[in-house]
């Protein structure tokens, strides 16, 4: 093996990428992540970013990180379970807690963290894993740390589900627990899990339920209280209710919400959490402020409903397929990849950013341009954004 180059892989694997066109080529945002901004130079209309109610905008959030810097300084200094457990942190909690009508809440780094760090502690050797077969990445990495048995049940399909569950009561020797674990709003297609009856299958069989709310949170529910809130759930019904930061909060975090024998659990065992540096203070407070401004300012959630109901309706009516979207995901299907490509190249000259989503992220011929709303986009954006998807669906025969 002497002389070999134990590196040469990293290339090869990349190029690999590059030609078979399945490599990320990051554009870059110039200034904020706004409805109008500018990526790569280009002016845009803003229809991929999770921010969907422009809260990292807010003068709020943003007085309450630059404020929080002033106080507490540009970072914690340490893991939470050590140095790091800041007066801001627990106020945080506290705040999503009451948000959420949990008995209590624990912040991760991201949501990412938190099922990766979370999950594999839930479920170990003797226990089972039942998971949606369209769950998020950070479920699955999640899902591979545990030493659980695992079972996959059809996308959404209730009947399937209970059919592995009930299979799974004659597994011998018995599972000790069995968890269920969904996403809320899958983002792909912006469809929602039935959470009542996965909560009901899941309560018929003994199991516990996990729900990832990471897109239906400042969605869903009452305010944006999430997929828990929507079907008026009880936290006996939902045990674990997973979200982030990143998304409708505008700022950058993970978290669980539900009892407190969770909590405690949860931050004494997830090494994600007990062995990674926590937030600064700037984010922390802006994670604070966003909640703030959820609870006392309802109209950014009806803005994100008006623009998903007009502009779905918009591109339904140009004669796109939106596929199963209930939610301000909207995918508008195109099939094959090369054409999604092309579309979407198109829409980003023509002023609109709004990118493909294709193989192996989804099915072969189920290449789609992703769309998500916004509660700050204004009509005129939305109907300069539709002219852009009838243009270039004319031009490139798609309509
Ligand atoms: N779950 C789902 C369903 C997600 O879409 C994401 C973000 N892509 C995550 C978890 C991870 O959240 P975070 O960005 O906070 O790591």
């Amino acid at each position: 093996m002497a002389g070999r180059d134990p590196v040469s892989f990293l290339r090869q694997e990349y190029e690999v990428l590059v030609s078979g066109d399945l490599d990320w080529k990051l554009r870059v945002l110039q200034g904020p992540s706004t409805p109008r901004c500018v990526v790569d130079g280009r002016h845009v209309i803003m229809l991929c970013s999770n921010n969907y109610l422009s809260l990292s905008n807010h003068p709020k959030v943003k007085q309450a990180a630059v404020e929080a810097v002033k106080t507490h300084g540009a970072g914690s200094g340490s893991v939470r379970s050590i140095a790091g457990n800041m007066d801001l942190h627990s106020e945080l909690e506290k705040r999503l807690a009451g948000f959420k009508g949990a008995e209590a809440s624990l912040v991760y780094q991201t949501g990412f963290a938190a099922n990766a760090g979370l999950i594999p502690q839930l479920v170990d050797q003797g226990d089972l894993i039942v998971s949606d077969e369209l769950n998020h990445g950070s479920i699955i990495d999640g899902v591979r740390l545990s030493r659980a048995d695992r079972a996959v049940y059809k996308h959404c399909d209730t009947e399937d589900l209970g059919e592995v569950l009930a299979k799974a009561e004659g597994h011998q020797p018995a599972y000790r627990r069995v968890l269920v674990i969904t996403d809320g709003v899958f983002s792909m297609d912006g469809d929602m899990a039935p959470l009542d009856k996965v909560a009901a299958h899941a309560r018929a069989h003994g199991a516990m339920v996990y729900v990832d709310d990471a897109h239906g949170e400042g969605v869903l529910g009452e305010g944006g209280r999430g997929i828990v809130a929507h079907h008026h759930l009880s936290r006996s019904d939902v045990h674990v209710e997973m979200g982030t930061f990143s998304k409708a909060f505008g700022v950058v975090g993970g978290h669980v919400s539900g009892s407190r024998d969770l909590v405690n659990f949860a931050y004494n065992k997830s090494r994600t959490w007990l062995l990674s540096g926590s937030h600064p203070p700037a984010v922390v407070a802006a994670c604070t402020a966003a909640i703030d401004v959820l609870e006392t300012e309802p109209q950014h959630v009806r803005n994100l409903w008006a623009n998903t109901d007009y502009f779905r309706k918009g591109v339904r009516s140009l004669g796109f397929d939106t596929g199963r979207s209930v939610t301000p995901i909207i995918p508008v299907m195109i099939g094959d990849s090369g054409a999604a490509k092309r579309f979407s190249s198109r829409l980003y000259e023509l002023g609109v950013f709004a990118l493909p989503i294709v193989f192996p992220m989804v099915a072969k011929d189920k290449a789609r341009i992703r769309t998500i709303m916004n509660a700050a986009l204004t009509r005129q954006d939305l109907d300069d954004a539709l002219s852009a998807f009838e243009k270039a669906g004319k031009e490139q025969g798609l309509l």
